[in-house]
């Protein structure tokens, strides 16, 4: 830390991404990317938007609101598009959270919950899970605080139903619920539908997992007209231009590309329950994933030594040290050849 360092984030632990090593080349299931690459159509027009980069690109995302709205059902007033879902998050905390406006989200789940309430000054709760691993809803009803929950939950794969969530978000109408549909598109029950009946719903969802666009930082909040105008406030005050122009081409591309997106997902789903199969089949305890990763543990090697072990034969996965967590490892679904390099390995090692 330098003697500059503002003693307002002396204390900040940042977000820990998962690795991204260049020197082996690993079969990598550590951060839930997609293993097929973007649309045809979205590299298309993101070399065509490549030779304009010498202007802006535009701060309201016209066009790619647009495709979405008619795609979605949406008005064009009710979606924000972002860098990444991380800054609709981010918009979400610092717009709608203070000391009088706390935050809740379960004690197992998307690790940046925390480091956006601690770099934005917002006093949190972490509510546990129960053993199963799953939400508990009735610790959210009428809770009166700010709500933030992924759905499905990660790491764990679990989905809550969409009624469930309902229940959550009717019972706490002077406060924000949002949920994060990061993983929504592998089985998951989206509750986008909601904004039109709930003011206080923000929907947040990712084109980094279903839509293999990870690396073009493509993210979105769907909800009521007066939350999307309070999140913009907050971008307009930050980084107008927070969706670059290739971006906003490559997400044009890819909406237009709805078949692939959906083949890709199935391809995904498909490989989930064969390799769940066979970890279960080798003693494995795994949740009911509705993502594009598995979340794993085996009663006789602890989850860090079949971390460990998977990095030496060249397979990435992602493991947490959390004690509640740190027998298990969460593994990205790749393609089945991945899937059985990994299946391979661990029946070599368990
Ligand atoms: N929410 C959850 C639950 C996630 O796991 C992730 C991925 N790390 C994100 C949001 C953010 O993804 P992105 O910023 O790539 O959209």
């Amino acid at each position: 830390m330098s003697r500059f360092f503002s003693e307002k984030y002396s204390m900040l632990v940042p977000y820990t991404p998962g690795e991204q090593p260049k020197d082996v080349q690993y079969i990598k299931l550590n951060t839930n990317e997609s293993p097929f690459p973007p649309a045809p159509r979205a590299i298309e027009l993101a070399a065509a938007a490549a030779a304009n980069v010498n202007l802006y690109s535009d701060p309201e995302c016209r066009e790619l609101v647009k495709r979405f709205s008619d795609l979605f059902g949406v008005t064009h007033d009710e979606v924000l598009f972002t860098n990444g879902s991380d800054e609709i998050l981010n918009f979400a905390f610092m717009a709608f959270c203070d000391k009088d406006h706390p935050a809740v989200f379960p004690s197992i789940s998307y690790g940046f919950y925390p480091v956006f309430a601690e770099i934005n000054n917002i006093p949190y709760e972490e509510i546990p899970l129960k053993d199963d691993f799953t939400i508990d809803i009735n610790d959210y009803i009428g809770i009166h605080k700010n709500i933030f929950i992924a759905n499905p939950n990660a790491p764990t794969g679990i989905a809550l139903p969409v009624e469930q969530i309902e229940r959550i978000i009717a019972s706490n109408p002077d406060n924000i619920v949002l949920i994060d549909e990061a993983y929504v598109d592998f089985g998951g029950e989206s509750c986008l539908s909601l904004i039109k009946k709930y003011d206080n719903l923000i929907v947040a969802q990712t084109f980094s997992k279903s839509r293999s666009m990870a690396g073009a930082r493509l993210g979105f909040g769907v909800a009521n007209r007066e939350l999307i105008r309070d999140m913009n406030t907050v971008k307009y005050s930050t980084n107008p231009y927070n969706v670059n122009a290739i971006t906003q081409a490559m997400g044009i591309g890819t909406l237009e590309s709805e078949d692939y997106t959906r083949k890709n997902c199935q391809t995904i789903i498909e490989n989930r329950e064969y390799t769940i199969a066979e970890l279960r089949r080798m003693g494995f305890t795994v949740t009911d994933s509705k993502t594009n990763f598995i979340f794993a543990a085996h009663p006789d090697v602890d989850g860090e030594t079949v971390y460990r072990e998977l990095r030496k034969r060249g397979i990435l996965v992602r493991h947490f040290t959390k004690p509640a967590i740190a027998n298990y490892n969460r593994i990205t679904v790749g393609t089945r050849q991945q899937m059985e390099a990994l299946l391979y390995a661990l029946r070599e090692l368990i």
